[in-house]
């Protein structure tokens, strides 16, 4: 396939997904349902974030829609914990799209007023270009994956409102710099939104758990 001929097909995949994006957030919307699109590299805790956030918000109504190439054992952790959750399994994919987040959406129904959380499939790169119908991406980089991550897959990070620097309970035991890892993170977006945290510890998570609340209650208006 020549190049012009990549471009094209790929700008019409895009373009297909905004549509379908478009769709999904116009329902999502009219629920005063808020969606985030949690991103990251695998392995940097996003499921175990989420077990612990759905603990810290209690009675709070909300449901989970996973993102993995395969197995459902993501969507078993979550429900563990008494949530609803869907897996979807991408297969050969790399990432999730708006036509199976809309399908989840379909299928989950969520609640007025109710957490929507998005787990993509681990991956930085091209999670960052599908939009799904989410009020924000957070992006989920825990410290073990070092400072330089923000600056080689700038694409993501840009596009995230807010990351949450995971395992900081870690620190100490990989010599990372927490400093220079944000520093990075606002040189390649300076609005982005950050927040150091442990799900291990409970260290940030009341700072995160009040950003989701204040999320939800502007929604909401
Ligand atoms: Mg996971
Ligand atoms: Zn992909």
């Amino acid at each position: 396939m020549s190049q012009a001929r990549l471009i094209e097909v790929e700008t019409a995949i895009l373009s297909k997904n905004d549509a379908l994006a478009a769709s999904n957030r116009r329902v999502l919307n009219a629920l005063g349902c808020l969606a985030l699109n949690l991103v990251s590299s695998p392995g940097s805790g996003k499921t175990t974030l989420l077990c612990r956030t759905i603990e810290a918000l209690g009675e709070a109504p909300l449901a989970v829609i996973e993102g993995d190439q395969q197995t459902s054992t993501d969507a078993e952790r979550i429900r563990a914990t008494g949530a609803r959750a869907i897996q979807i399994n991408t297969g050969k994919g790399c990432h999730l799209d708006a036509q199976m987040v809309g399908q989840a959406i379909d299928d989950l129904r969520p609640r007025p007023n109710s957490f929507l959380f998005i787990e993509n499939v681990g991956n930085l790169v091209c999670p960052a270009a599908f939009d799904l119908g989410e009020d924000a991406k957070v992006a989920v980089l825990s410290v073990t994956e070092g400072e330089d991550k923000p600056l080689k897959y700038p694409d993501m990070f840009t596009a995230a409102r807010l990351a949450i620097l995971n395992k900081t309970d870690l620190a100490p035991h990989c010599d990372v710099d927490l400093d220079l890892c944000e520093a990075n993170l606002r040189r390649v977006n300076p609005r982005i939104e950050v927040i150091r945290l442990s799900a291990r510890t409970g260290e940030g998570m009341a700072a995160w758990t009040g950003w989701l609340r204040t999320r939800l209650a502007e929604k909401a208006q």
